[in-house]
């Protein structure tokens, strides 16, 4: 075989792809994707804008955009956002020009957003990958959110409350991922990044570069 073939840009023919991790609050998806845009190379984040206030150890830039709900507002009226909604009385947005930026360069990138974000970025007929994350149970997601937060009873129950709305909506994503235990999960999120830069609309252009070597 020739040695002097350009490297392979596996799955990352000049534009990158965009995937969507939704889950209800506590099911672990943050944590889920921190760990896969680690171990996988060319994958990024989306950093969200919000409105509301850093938590203890957040870091703004960081964690999130944290801004003002005037600042948030003016940005939904300029049509700054792929998507926002309201989330537990927040406004939380993908900023577009950040998303398209991050893809234009050849990365893919991996937004966590909510159910009705997603829902928007379906609407506006955008490829997308998406997919789901759900505990186990009810009951484990009840432990989980008891275990880690300070939130007040009233907090839980009503995290709870929208946890039940949003797992209804599972059938709307194509793919599910039961997050059971950390590596296991992130092994299966791995397995649907990798299997989507192997479709051949995305490797159309390399298969075409090796498929001319043999003529
Ligand atoms: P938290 O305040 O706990 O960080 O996030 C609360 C919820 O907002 C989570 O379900 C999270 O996925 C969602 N969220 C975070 N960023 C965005 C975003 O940019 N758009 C949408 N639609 N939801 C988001």
């Amino acid at each position: 075989m020739s040695s002097d073939l350009p490297p392979l840009r596996e799955g990352r023919p000049g534009c990158g792809l965009l995937l969507i991790v939704s889950a209800p609050s506590g099911a672990g998806k943050t944590t889920l994707v921190e760990r896969l845009v680690e171990q996988i190379p060319h994958l990024r984040m989306s950093r969200s804008y919000t409105s509301r206030s850093a938590r203890d150890g957040e870091t703004d830039g960081v964690d999130y955009n944290f801004v003002t709900r005037d600042r948030f507002e003016a940005m939904i009226a300029a049509g700054d956002f792929l998507e926002w909604a309201e989330v537990f009385g927040n406004l939380y947005g993908t900023c577009a020009t950040d998303t398209e930026r991050m893809l234009a360069g050849g990365d893919d990138v991996v937004l966590v957003i909510d159910v009705q974000g997603a829902r928007q970025v379906r609407r506006r007929s955008r490829p997308a990958a998406t997919i789901f994350v759900m505990p186990p149970s009810y009951e484990v997601l009840e432990q989980r959110l008891r275990g880690r937060s300070k939130d007040s009873e009233a907090a839980i129950q009503r995290r709870l409350q929208v946890a039940r709305e949003e797992i209804a909506s599972f059938a709307e994503y194509d793919f599910i991922v039961v997050n059971d235990g950390l590596s296991a999960s992130v092994d299966r999120l791995r397995s649907i990044v990798l299997a989507e830069r192997a479709r051949l609309a995305r490797m159309r252009t390399t298969a075409e570069t090796i498929s001319r070597t043999f003529s």
